[in-house]
């Protein structure tokens, strides 16, 4: 089969290599899930009784594999976000929460970088979030590691991010408001899901500025640490 005559070379497809594999994982979208720790929910000035989760994306090219994170134009107040990132193997549309599990390939450890002071202004003028979500570099991950390598269902367990050391943010992703399987179910009722795509499950309280020089390690129990330098 020849190749379709496009106009101009297309953009390579981001992929994220898989542990314990040759093979990469090619990334179709990026669903990002908001305020899903209570504490965190709290810090940003709202109430995290259980609303409905929601939704917001990132664009497949935002992902940073090599541990750059370059400090975006046009925002003075960068937030850091540490979160688990799931990699669905499988999709679908009104996936039942019974079935949400068996459509997880692996998982990441991943940042949602954030330009707070953008996000803040179009909170306030009720405009989209993509000026402070989706730019270039916004999405720093690390390699998928499959759930079968794993002992289980990561349900609970340690997640921490440090900058420059010292502990910045501290949860247990026992405590999210909406589960890994509440959240594909809920996800695949407003949108068709399918294999390649990445949810960042949102993230836990002591989100904070970035400046350049700085350095984050992000940890989460089973999974390799993510490291990423602001420059
Ligand atoms: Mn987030």
């Amino acid at each position: 089969m020849s190749d379709p005559d496009y106009a101009f070379p297309p953009a390579p497809r981001p992929a994220l290599p898989i542990q314990g594999s040759d093979r990469l994982f090619p990334v179709r979208r990026i669903y990002c899930v908001g305020r899903n720790y209570a504490e965190h929910a709290r810090e940003m000035g709202h109430d995290p009784d259980r609303e409905p989760p929601f939704f917001f994306q990132k664009n497949p090219d935002n992902l940073v594999l090599d541990g750059v994170f370059p400090y975006p134009p046009l925002s003075a107040d960068v937030h850091y976000e540490i979160e688990l990132v799931v990699a669905l193997g499988a999709g679908g549309r009104d996936i039942p929460e019974a079935e949400a599990e068996s459509k997880i390939l692996g998982y990441a450890v991943g940042l949602d970088m954030t330009r707070r002071d953008l996000q803040g202004q179009a909170k306030k003028a009720g405009r989209p979030w993509e000026l402070a979500k989706a730019f270039e570099h916004s999405a720093p991950c690390g390699p998928i590691v499959p759930r079968e390598a794993l002992a289980g269902p990561l349900s609970k367990g340690a997640i921490s991010l440090r900058l420059n050391g010292e502990i910045r943010q501290k949860g247990d992703l026992g405590d999210l408001i909406w589960t890994i399987p509440e959240t594909i179910s809920k996800l695949s009722e407003l949108f068709e899901l399918a294999p390649g795509d990445l949810i960042l499950t949102g993230t836990p309280a002591g989100v904070g500025p970035v400046q350049r020089g700085d350095r984050l390690s992000g940890v989460i129990a089973g999974l390799p640490a993510l490291d990423v330098e602001v420059r």
